[in-house]
């Protein structure tokens, strides 16, 4: 019998959410939302909110408690996604890729106690916010190229070659790497062989600040503003030999398939956060508003959106809840369901962060109501971890 009841620990982690998005995340990412791009990410307010997350374990979920983690399952940790996104959708997707290099070096080198003692400890006993992390894939030339992987012709143009014990690191990431500008470490697929295509390719991990790796400026973005992205480039950037946690192998495409699986099924738990703040929102004021001698929400086309959006909810959530459940019980989880949910979600983001602009009238529009935000927010959510076209190429080829 599927339980959809949540149990005492579970209420309590999403309380301590609720409460933090209330308080700290929603008024920075509102201000954030406002501030030019390059002021955005030195504010007080874009610290203060980072480092609030930090301190509260938001940035460490998923890593395992002997490191630092708090070892919560998959389902807990999307309850919080959702929670977060409700109020700070562009913090959480922040949150969402900033661990993914102790993540990644968790999964595949636990063994090397010299990369954990770097970059994991550190990373989950950090309560400034700072050691935020990202991962680089795509690039100018290979956006949604990426999960090309039978042509041989595609591969990585940002190369690694072995010189004595150390790799030298040299190209570039495309501009959207999430969190490329701030990140303190680094992620990094890198061609070895390109006669192998991207299965030539390996995974490097790098610091941000090591001799010959330049972090870009700050993209300045319709949506999701409070999260950072930024290209990347290397100029024979040095690092250790055991920093290559994946070699190049026939493997590659399961290793992508895995960080699509976990990826899509966060970025989905955003859109629903994020459909729940415009429900929410749009709801009271329907509520209150008052035209031709009644609340608009007795109009029945009013009605009919608001309803709409609690059905979407509802129906994504389950669907999430189900890719969850595939992640607990065998990680990462199960592409299909994972990459559906957040082609799901994402899409329906959009269509109805719209319609509930369209509730508010010209009101909707104005920047004195948070629905604008939530609609350009919304179309973010739909290139993140793969655009929505190619994933489902991709599910219909490989899932
Ligand atoms: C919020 C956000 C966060 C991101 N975070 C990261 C990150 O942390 N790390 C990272 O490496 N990347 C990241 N990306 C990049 C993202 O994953 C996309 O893969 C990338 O932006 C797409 O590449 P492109 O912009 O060059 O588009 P292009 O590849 O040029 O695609 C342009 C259009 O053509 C369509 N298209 C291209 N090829 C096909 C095809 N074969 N079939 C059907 N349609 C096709 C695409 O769907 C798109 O509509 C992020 C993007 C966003 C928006």
């Amino acid at each position: 019998m599927i339980d959809f009841s949540l149990s005492d620990t579970q209420t309590r982690i999403v309380g301590t959410a609720r409460d933090f998005g209330r308080g700290v995340l929603e008024p920075a990412e509102l201000a954030v939302d406002r501030m030019p791009a390059e002021q955005a990410f030195s504010s007080a307010e874009y610290h203060r909110a980072m480092s609030g997350a930090f301190e509260l374990g938001f940035n460490r979920m998923t890593l395992p408690e002997q490191v630092g983690g708090l070892g919560l399952d998959p389902q807990t940790v999307g309850l919080v996604w959702e929670e977060l996104a409700r109020h700070g959708v562009g913090f959480a997707a922040s949150l969402v890729a900033g661990s993914v290099v102790p993540a990644l070096i968790m999964f595949l080198a636990p063994q090397n106690r010299r990369l954990v003692e770097k970059y994991v400890v550190p990373f989950c006993e950090d309560a400034s916010g700072t050691k935020i992390t990202g991962w680089g894939s795509s690039e100018p030339q290979i956006g949604s190229d990426g999960k090309n992987y039978d042509d041989l012709r595609v591969h990585h143009a940002t190369t690694a070659t072995l010189c004595g014990d150390s790799y030298l690191l040299s190209g570039a990431k495309s501009a959207f790497v999430s969190n490329g500008g701030v990140a303190w470490a680094l992620a990094v697929f890198a061609c070895v062989d390109a006669t192998r295509g991207l299965r030539g390719s390996g995974l490097f991990v790098i610091d941000g600040a090591a001799p010959g790796v330049t972090r870009g400026r700050a993209e300045d973005r319709l949506g999701l503003r409070a999260l950072n992205q930024a290209a990347i480039s290397f100029d024979d950037a040095a690092l250790p030999g055991d920093q290559m946690i994946f070699a190049p192998s026939e493997a590659y495409p399961v290793l992508h398939h895995s960080i699509m699986t976990v990826g899509n099924l966060a970025t989905g738990y955003l859109a629903v956060g994020l459909m729940r703040a415009a429900y929410e929102e749009a709801l009271a004021y329907a509520r209150e508003r008052v035209q031709w001698g009644q609340p608009i929400i007795k109009h029945q086309l009013v009605a009919k959106k608001l309803f709409e959006i609690q059905a979407a909810i509802e129906s994504c959530r389950a669907l999430l809840w189900k890719g969850s459940w595939h992640a607990k019980t065998s990680f990462p989880g199960d592409m299909k369901t994972s990459v559906t949910a957040k082609i799901l979600a994402t899409r329906l983001a959009v269509k109805h962060t719209a319609e509930m602009v369209q509730i508010l009238g010209g009101y909707g529009i104005t920047k004195d109501y948070k629905l604008e935000k939530y609609m350009r927010d919304a179309h973010l959510l739909t290139i993140m971890d793969g655009t929505n076209d190619t994933l489902m190429v991709a599910l219909m080829n490989h899932g």
